[in-house]
């Protein structure tokens, strides 16, 4: 069976679209964070929920 485009969107994909930043501290306190978002979900530590990679070390 297949299934619509917007139940899979709706329904998968969450981690894409879940707002990690709020898990890490650094992030939620960020005055940075209305621009960078948490940073990349690539660079993320989902074991951690942690940021790995952040924009204003760089
Ligand atoms: S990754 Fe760095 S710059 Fe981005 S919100 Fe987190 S602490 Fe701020």
């Amino acid at each position: 069976m297949e299934r619509r485009f917007s139940d899979i969107w709706k329904n998968e994909f969450r981690v894409f679209r879940y707002n990690r930043s709020e898990d890490d501290e650094k992030c939620r306190t960020c005055g940075n964070r209305e621009y960078c978002g948490g940073g990349s979900c690539h660079t993320w530590d989902f074991e951690k929920k942690k940021q790995k990679l952040c924009i204003a070390d760089i």
